[in-house]
C-alpha cells in the first residue's frame, strides 16, 4: 500500500502547487472512517481508497480528483457525510465523491434488472465531471485486480460479467485502452477460466519452442529503422488472451489458424519519422492490404492517434504494428484523461476543460459514425435515470416527474398513483426528477388520473395514458346521464321494454353496446322520438304532440320583422323570462342577448332593438355550473334532477377536476326562466352538489 507521504510526493511531482495539507488530510479522514473494516484480501478496507489514489496519480489527475479517490467509498461504507466532505474538502471535492457514490448504486442492483447497454448509458449520464468516471474506473480496476481474494466464485463470475459488459467498454469509450485491455483480461480469467488456461499454456508453449521470437524480430524492425536514420524505440507484445479468444470466436477459427499473434508498438521522435517508418517498414515485408489505418491525419474520437499496419513477416506469420510518437504513445493510453492532463498543464479546470476538448475532437473528426458514438454521450445530457425502491432502472427525459416515472413503470401504477417519496421524502407529484433518484409511488386502488397532470408531465406514454382514462371516465359519465333519461323515456312506451327489445333496438341503431346506447342518448346523439322508435317501432307516432318534453322547441322575439333572423347569443344563453336586447349589425343576422351581458359592451356600433319574448316560445337552451362532490354517483343524481325537471342536456362539460369537487358546465334546454331557476333550486338542494348557479 501507498504510503501517506508517497502518495503526496507523487502528486506534488506533478503538480508542485497541491495542497499538501489537504491531501495530508484526505489520507487521514479515510483511514479514520474506514478504521478496523477489511477487504476480502485480509488487508485494512482503507487500502483500497489509497489504491484508488495512486492509479489517479499516474494520470496526473488535480488534486481534487486524488482527494476525490481517497474519500469515494466514505459516504456510502462509513458515517462520513457529503456535507462533512464539503465543509472539511470544499464543494468540488463533495460534489465529485456525491456523483462516485451515485454511480456506484450500480452494483446493488440485481442481475435481472441489469441492460448492459442502459447501465452504460446510465453511468456516462451520471458522470456529468469526467473525473467522476475516472474514479470509478480505477476503483473497478483495483477491485478487479483484488478480485482472487473474494472466495464465493458467483461473485466473483458477477463481477467479472459486469466488467466486461459495462466498465471495459465505458473505458474504451473514453479511450482508456490500458484500462479497457487489462479489465477485459482479468474478467476473461474468471468467465472463461478453462479457455484462459488453454490460451496462456499455449502462448508460453510457443516462447519456450522458438524462443524469444517477440524480441528478434523487435529488434529486426528496430535495426531496418535505424540504418535509414531514425531514432526509435520498438517494443514487441504477444496479443492478450482475451483479444485471441475474441479473435477465434469472432472469425470460427482455432488458436493454430491464427497468425498474427505479435504485435509491436514503434514510437518515434517527430510525426514525420512515423510516415518514414511506415515507408521503410511496408518495403522490407509485405503488408496485408486493408489493414492499414491512419490515426494520425485522422484520429479517433476519443483522441486516440497512431498508424497501424500489418506484415508478413513469414509465411505463417503476421504481425500488427502501430507506429506513433512517444507522446501520442501517452496519450493514447489513457484516452480523454491524459488529453485533459496535458491540456491544463496537470491542471484541470473541470467539466468545462474536458467538454471542450471533446468538442474538439468531435470537430476534428471526419467519421459520421464515430461522431456519433462519442456524441452520445452529449445526448444522454437531456436523459436522467431514476431508480424504483427495488433497484431497478428507468430512463426518462429531463423534467420527468414522478408521474411520468409511475407509467413508464406500469400503466397501473400511473393510474393509481396519489403521491410520491423521492428518496424517502415525500414531495409534490409534479417535482422534476433528479438523476439517480429513488422514487417511490405510493398507490390507492380508488384513485384514478387527474386532468390536471396533463398540466406538468413530459412523456408520451403518460400522457396518452392520462387521456384515455379521463375520456373513459366522461364517456362512463355521460352514459350515466343517458341511463337517467333513457329510464325516463321507457316510461312513456306504451309496453314494457325487456332485454329482447333493448337488443333489438341496438340492431336497429347499428350500435355496439348497451353503453354505446346510454351514452348516444346522453350526449344527445339520438333524441326522444329516436329512441322510442328503436325500442318500439312504431311507438312515437302514437304519441300526443304536447307531451314531448323538449325536442326542437319553438322560440319566437317580439320585436323583430317578420321573416328577420335571428339567433340566441351563446355567450349570455337568454331564456324566456330573460329580459332581452336584439344587436343588429349590417348584413348579418339579430343577436339576441340577455339585458344584463356583459357582451352588450362590444355592441355600441351596432343597432339595439327592444325585444320581448313571444308567448309562442316554449324553451331555450341555458347554461348552469354545478360543483359536484367528488364521489361516486353524484353525477347520476345531478342527471336524475335535470330528467325528474324535464330538461333536456344539450352539451355537458367537465372543467374543472380539482379534489374534492368536479366543476362540470351543462346547456339545459328549458322552457323559460323560472323552469331554469327550479332546476338550479333543486340542484342546490341536492346533497351531491356542493354550488350550483346559472352562467
Ligand atoms: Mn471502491
Amino acid at each position: 500500500m501507498l504510503r501517506q507521504y508517497e502518495l503526496v510526493e507523487r502528486v506534488l511531482a506533478y503538480d508542485p502547487d497541491a495542497d499538501e495539507a489537504m491531501l495530508n488530510r484526505a489520507y487521514v479522514y479515510t483511514v479514520q472512517k474506514h478504521g478496523t473494516q477489511k477487504r476480502a484480501s485480509g488487508d485494512p478496507y482503507f487500502s483500497h481508497p489509497v489504491e484508488v489514489a495512486g492509479l489517479m496519480t499516474e494520470l496526473k489527475l488535480d488534486q481534487d480528483t486524488i482527494i476525490t479517490a481517497l474519500l469515494h467509498d466514505t459516504v456510502e461504507d462509513t458515517l462520513a457525510t457529503v456535507d462533512e466532505i464539503e465543509r472539511l474538502f470544499g464543494p468540488d471535492v463533495a460534489r465529485l465523491v456525491d456523483g462516485v457514490t451515485k454511480l456506484s448504486k450500480i452494483e446493488t442492483m440485481s442481475e435481472s434488472e441489469r441492460a448492459a447497454e442502459n447501465l452504460r448509458k446510465f453511468l456516462l449520464a451520471m458522470s456529468e465531471d469526467l473525473r467522476v468516471l475516472l474514479v470509478k474506473l480505477a476503483d473497478r480496476m483495483h477491485n478487479m485486480r483484488t478480485l482472487h481474494y473474494i472466495k464465493s466464485e458467483e461473485k466473483r463470475r458477477r463481477i467479472a460479467r459486469e466488467t466486461m459488459d459495462i466498465y471495459a467498454p465505458l473505458a474504451e469509450r473514453v479511450g482508456m485502452y490500458e484500462y479497457m485491455r487489462e479489465m477485459q483480461l482479468l474478467a476473461f480469467e474468471q468467465l472463461e477460466p478453462e479457455a484462459y488456461a488453454t490460451i496462456t499454456g499455449r502462448l508460453a508453449a510457443i516462447r519456450s519452442e522458438e524462443g524469444a521470437q517477440v524480441d528478434s524480430i523487435a529488434l529486426e524492425i528496430k535495426q531496418a529503422l535505424a540504418e535509414a536514420g531514425l531514432r526509435v524505440e520498438v517494443s514487441g507484445r504477444e496479443k492478450h488472451p482475451y483479444s485471441i479468444w475474441r479473435k477465434m470466436a469472432e472469425r470460427h477459427v482455432s488458436f493454430e489458424q491464427i497468425t498474427d499473434i505479435m504485435a509491436f508498438r514503434v514510437l518515434t521522435e517527430t510525426e514525420d519519422d512515423c510516415y518514414k517508418a511506415l515507408g521503410i517498414l511496408h518495403r522490407a515485408w509485405q503488408m496485408i492490404p486493408g489493414r492499414f489505418k491512419d490515426y494520425i491525419s485522422t484520429p479517433k474520437m476519443n483522441g486516440y492517434r497512431s498508424l497501424h499496419t500489418a506484415l508478413i513477416y513469414s509465411n505463417a506469420m503476421r504481425v500488427e504494428v502501430q507506429i506513433k510518437t512517444r507522446e501520442m504513445h501517452e496519450r493514447n493510453e489513457f484516452g480523454l484523461a491524459a488529453h485533459w492532463a496535458y491540456k491544463q498543464g496537470g491542471k484541470p479546470d473541470g467539466q468545462v476543460g474536458w467538454l471542450r476538448d471533446l468538442i474538439e475532437i468531435l470537430e476534428a473528426s471526419n467519421d459520421p459514425e464515430e461522431l456519433l458514438e462519442n456524441t452520445k454521450m452529449a445526448i444522454y445530457q437531456d436523459r436522467i435515470f431514476a431508480f424504483t425502491p427495488k433497484g431497478a432502472l428507468f430512463q426518462l427525459p429531463k423534467g420527468a416527474t414522478p408521474i411520468d416515472f409511475a407509467f413508464a413503470v406500469h400503466t397501473n401504477l400511473g393510474a393509481q398513483a396519489v403521491g410520491a417519496k423521492i428518496n424517502g421524502r415525500h414531495v409534490p407529484l409534479r417535482t422534476p426528477l433528479g438523476n439517480g433518484d429513488v422514487v417511490e409511488i405510493i398507490k390507492s386502488r380508488n384513485s384514478e388520473p387527474q386532468l390536471s397532470w396533463l398540466g406538468f408531465v413530459v412523456t408520451g406514454k403518460a400522457r396518452a395514458a392520462i387521456r384515455r382514462f379521463v375520456r373513459q371516465k366522461e364517456r362512463a359519465e355521460v352514459a350515466a346521464i343517458g341511463r337517467k333519461l333513457y329510464e325516463e323515456i321507457v316510461e312513456r312506451l306504451p309496453t314494457k321494454v325487456g332485454k329482447k327489445a333493448l337488443g333489438d333496438a341496438l340492431k336497429r341503431l347499428k350500435l355496439g353496446s348497451e353503453e354505446d346506447f346510454m351514452f348516444a342518448i346522453g350526449s344527445a346523439k339520438l333524441d326522444d322520438r329516436q329512441v322510442m322508435e328503436a325500442l318500439v317501432p312504431g311507438s312515437a307516432a302514437n304519441i300526443p304532440e304536447e307531451s314531448w318534453p323538449s325536442q326542437k322547441r319553438a322560440i319566437a322575439v317580439r320585436g323583430l320583422t317578420p321573416g328577420m333572423a335571428f339567433k340566441l347569443a351563446a355567450c349570455c344563453h337568454p331564456v324566456p323570462g330573460d329580459r332581452i336586447v336584439g344587436l343588429r349589425r349590417p348584413g348579418k343576422g339579430v343577436e339576441v342577448h340577455a339585458i344584463d351581458c356583459m357582451k352588450l359592451a362590444d355592441g355600441v356600433d351596432a343597432d339595439w332593438i327592444d325585444l320581448s319574448w313571444d308567448a309562442r316560445t316554449d324553451g331555450a337552451v341555458g347554461r348552469i355550473r354545478a360543483e359536484l362532490y367528488n364521489r361516486p354517483g353524484t353525477l347520476a343524481e345531478m342527471a336524475g334532477i335535470f330528467a325528474k325537471n324535464h330538461a333536456n342536456v344539450v352539451n355537458l362539460e367537465m372543467t374543472q377536476r380539482e379534489n374534492p369537487f368536479h366543476t362540470y358546465e351543462v346547456d339545459l334546454e328549458v322552457r323559460d326562466l323560472a323552469h331554469l331557476t327550479r332546476i338550479v333550486s333543486a340542484l342546490r338542494a341536492s346533497e351531491a352538489v356542493a354550488q350550483a348557479e346559472r352562467i
